[in-house]
């Protein structure tokens, strides 16, 4: 039986997040943040913007970028404070035909680069990933940090700035909210690596040490004098004012599936939907059930219709996902339904669900609130 957030409708399954009377740190941190004085935090962001090293080519700062309405917003941001970034791409699995046209759209604003591995290593990775720790997107989580790393020390510069923090946006365990700068550590415990390490691939379905290189962050000696740190420790952090900005900016968008709320978050890659129908059956939790969380904090909806439509569509099986058939993702993986199937039956944590499954999506207990 799941057990969910007495404010939002986050569970207690959901890793690292803790709770307190039952509510979850998610909550608490956005309740905490009127204590928070902005306005100083900003200042704090252009003195860091302001003695970070420039490249060659007088870029202030890495942004590391999908494309989608944060990144849009984050180089906007940046370019507002009146700072030059260097977009980072690092392309998705399976790009999308409108994650295709934001990363161009996004281009028309600042200087990019992209980086693209090997399709057929990552391949693997994908199928590794979903087979070992139940999450397709294993080689997605890691290049967001390894690839801009990599770029920042391949051009001399010694500043990233993410978007939002996820311990403070989506909750994590006490205090880690604070964190400022992000660390090797910080990747290894909340990066999402589900604790596979690169090195743990090699050797599996023909895998080279040079093929995880981009998945790799680089060494210590490397990274010394490097800071990455988040935008949304400076800047009060909100999708909706993200979206908004980057769509008048010229980000396209629709509703990826029935199992999402937003209609322009994830994007980019088509493999996401069964990052997310996987999370749902892991941790009985889905991206729709994440994102009316947000909502529910923020006052733009009331829990009992956030319940409602977690109970209607949060994870929903992809059958299609930003317009792209499941078995069109599963073509270009070498897989068919069956793994799938497979895969599915054995992450489920069945304590969290009925025992039947309608349309590929299983059913969970009845739900309760903390407390
Ligand atoms: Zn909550």
């Amino acid at each position: 039986m799941i057990i969910r957030c007495k404010t939002c409708v986050y569970p207690t399954t959901k890793p690292d997040l803790m709770f307190q009377d039952g509510q979850c740190q998610a909550c608490i941190n956005y309740r905490n943040r009127p204590r928070i004085d902005w306005r100083q935090r900003e200042q704090e962001l252009i003195k860091v913007l302001e003695r970070s090293r420039k490249s060659r080519h007088n870029h202030d700062c890495i942004v590391p970028s999908s494309g989608g309405k944060d990144s849009t917003a984050q180089v906007l941001k940046i370019i507002e404070l009146g700072f030059k970034p260097l977009v980072v791409t690092a392309t998705t699995c399976h790009l999308t035909e409108i994650g295709r046209q934001n990363i161009a759209n996004l281009k028309l604003h600042a200087d990019t680069i992209e980086v693209d591995p090997d399709p057929e290593a990552r391949a693997k990775l994908n199928v590794l990933g979903m087979e070992l720790v139940g999450d397709i997107s294993w080689p997605e989580h890691a290049a967001i940090f390894s690839i801009p790393f990599r770029a920042a020390v391949d051009y001399g510069m010694d500043l990233i700035v993410y978007g939002e923090c996820p311990q403070r946006e989506y909750g994590g365990p006490i205090n880690s909210e604070s964190a400022m700068q992000m660390t090797r550590r910080w990747v290894d415990e909340f990066g999402g690596l589900l604790g596979l390490r690169p090195s743990d691939f090699v050797g599996h379905l023909g895998l080279t040490e040079a093929n995880m290189q981009y998945y790799t962050l680089p060494s210590d000696a490397h990274m010394v004098g490097l800071k990455a740190i988040w935008l949304g420790q400076f800047v009060p952090w909100d999708s909706h004012a993200n979206a908004s900005k980057a769509i008048t900016a010229g980000m396209k968008y629709i509703l990826p599936s029935e199992a999402n709320h937003w209609p322009w978050e994830n994007l980019d890659n088509a493999q996401t939907g069964l990052h997310d129908h996987m999370m749902y059956r892991k941790y009985g939790y889905g991206r729709l059930a994440g994102q009316v969380s947000v909502d529910i904090r923020s006052g733009r909806m009331s829990r009992e219709m956030g319940i409602k439509l977690v109970e209607d569509y949060d994870g929903k099986f992809p059958f299609e996902y930003m317009g792209v058939k499941v078995e069109e993702v599963l073509d270009r993986l070498g897989r068919d339904m069956n793994w799938v199937d497979d895969c599915m039956t054995y992450h489920t944590d069945w304590s969290l669900f009925e025992s039947y499954v309608v349309n590929k999506r299983p059913k969970l207990k009845a739900p309760a609130v903390v407390g």
